[in-house]
């Protein structure tokens, strides 16, 4: 896919270049070292302003998503090494990458919680202590649930337009839950009877129902590193 879309609308911003790029759907730097060589990579067209935001939003969010995910986990592997590279200054390849490494680094270190100020509520779905720290040892971070939902919605509308060539626009609009495991129950049922399965490796699979009276609407299961889920759906608004 080395040229270049060609003029026509971005998928996040739907504002209509002449100029686009091809952006991942999943970010490239967060397929797992498991992920097969010969794997296509979903791309999809958007403006520079978005893929470059995007960016930025990818690169916050994986360092904090990294240090929750299972170190030794196959669909996750090498995910952590690679956020403790990003934040590592001496890796850094001139004077103003290492001083905006360090400051990545800082930024992420201020973060931390711990132990008993770890508040029990609003811990993502999945993400909780699972592994029988005790809580005196536990470490914990804040991730602003807006970022989470950024990210969601850019997958949500890249995948639509890869699998059926179509933009989500008004009255469509994506929403996203965050919801546990036992309120995803009858949403799982419904994955497991209606739902397609596209896999992009180990790192990354999508599940989405698709209604058959209304295709642009649909449900969305999105599982990264296969640790972190996240459900969304696309829905018409009425007026
Ligand atoms: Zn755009």
């Amino acid at each position: 896919m080395a040229r270049k879309p060609g003029p026509g609308k971005c998928v996040h911003c739907l504002k209509q270049f002449g100029i686009r790029n091809w952006d991942h759907v999943f970010p490239r730097s967060w397929y797992p070292d498991s992920t097969p060589p010969n794997l296509e990579k979903w791309q999809i067209p958007t403006c520079k302003k978005c893929n470059s935001d995007y960016g930025k939003l990818e690169e916050e969010l994986l360092v904090m998503l990294a240090m929750t995910v299972d170190p030794g986990g196959h669909a996750s592997s090498g995910i952590y090494e690679r956020a403790l590279r990003s934040v590592n200054e001496s890796l850094g390849k001139g004077k103003r990458a290492r001083i905006a490494r360090r400051a990545k680094r800082e930024k992420v270190l201020r973060s931390f919680l711990f132990g008993n100020d770890i508040p029990t509520e609003g811990i993502y779905p999945g993400l909780g202590e699972r592994w029988n720290i005790p809580i005196s040892d536990q470490i914990a971070f804040p991730i602003p649930a807006d970022n989470i939902r950024r990210f969601c919605e850019k997958n949500v509308r890249g995948i639509t337009y890869r699998e059926s060539g179509q933009f989500v626009e008004p009255p469509h609009q994506v929403d996203f839950f965050p919801i546990n495991a036992q309120d995803a129950e009858p949403l799982e049922q419904m994955f497991d009877r209606h739902g397609r399965t596209y896999n992009r490796g180990p790192g990354f699979e999508v599940v989405r129902v698709v209604p058959y009276d209304e295709p642009l609407a649909a449900v969305f299961k999105i599982t990264l590193f296969g640790e972190f889920v996240m459900y969304a759906s696309i829905s018409r608004l009425e007026d």
